[in-house]
């Protein structure tokens, strides 16, 4: 036998399964790249624009992100005007016309879960306004999670059909984990039902709506607006008068308003991880959660 063909397949043998994947998945989240690898397994290549250490509605639309885009074969978005700012003069840029707005090869998150703060008046995104369609901030609410992960391994069976079962029972098996995780995250955020606090931005609806938490403020007066000295005078003593014991911010965010206030008003500073791969240790989704809960319980104790 020829060695040269036979140190060919030896190699071959070597080349991990995702150098095969079936499909290139471009998320705009380190979260839903996590979602996408979870459900996706070896038949996915999955690559976020972002990371979860950046606030996702100011991301740089480096052209080296449209290259990335060029040959996808799905983009993963969150929706609801989120990456408004960034994502649609990248995709213009890598003139993959399959993954425009509606395409076969888009896959919009939000389409998959009951959205929440859908505005009922007019909203004018040029008064600062950054969600007009709604709270894009839905992947810190478990179930919600669940129900993009179903709707993602739906869609990527639909567009690699030989892989359909894998996902299904991927995404199965993702329902099964988290479920029995937020049974536990629950428990550890049973003592602290019912509790007010405030958060700088409203990434953390879904999330108090999930745990039982009672949100009585913001510090922006609107999504994305920076809140004048009225209003922080205001937050103060509305964090007094419902014995707030902790502002939220995630860890993208500047925390110098939130430390004002919590001085002010005896509450505390409670730093979040805004997504996953915001922290080195938070690397998929349930070690993401299994931090924003551990942060939560520290920040709500007496
Ligand atoms: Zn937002």
């Amino acid at each position: 036998m020829h060695p040269l063909p036979r140190l060919a397949s030896l190699l071959l043998a070597l080349v991990p399964a995702a150098a095969g994947a079936s499909l290139k998945v471009v998320t705009t989240t380190d979260g839903l790249a996590a979602l996408a690898r979870d459900v996706g397994g070896d038949r996915v290549a999955v690559t976020a624009l972002s990371h979860g250490n950046q606030d996702p509605h100011f991301v740089d639309p480096n052209p080296n992100l449209a290259v990335k885009l060029r040959d996808a074969d799905l983009l993963v978005d969150v929706g609801l005007d989120l990456e408004i700012g960034w994502l649609p003069p990248l995709v213009n840029q890598s003139r993959n016309a399959a993954i425009q707005p509606g395409n076969e090869r888009r896959f919009t998150a939000a389409s998959a879960v009951r959205v929440l703060d859908v505005p009922t008046g007019p909203v004018d995104r040029s008064l600062g306004d950054l969600h007009p369609a709604g709270n894009p901030h839905f992947l810190n609410d478990p179930r919600r999670a669940v129900e993009v992960a179903q709707a993602l391994a739906a869609k990527l069976a639909s567009l690699d059909p030989a892989g359909a079962a894998g996902y299904r029972a991927r995404a199965a098996d993702f329902a099964r984990r988290i479920g029995a995780a937020e049974q536990r995250w629950l428990a550890t955020l049973a003592p602290f039902r019912g509790q007010a606090i405030i958060a700088k931005h409203p990434t953390v609806t879904y999330l108090a709506r999930w745990a039982g938490l009672r949100i009585v403020g913001y510090l922006e007066p609107k999504p994305g607006v920076e809140p004048p000295p009225s209003h922080l005078a205001e937050m103060v003593e509305v964090a007094r008068a419902q014995k707030v014991r902790a502002i939220l911010v995630e860890t993208y965010y500047d925390t110098r308003t939130a430390a004002l206030v919590a001085r002010l008003s005896g509450a505390r500073v409670c730093s979040l991880p805004g997504d996953v791969g915001a922290s080195r240790t938070a690397s998929g989704y349930e070690a993401y959660m299994d931090e924003v809960v551990k942060a939560l319980a520290g920040a709500l104790a007496p």
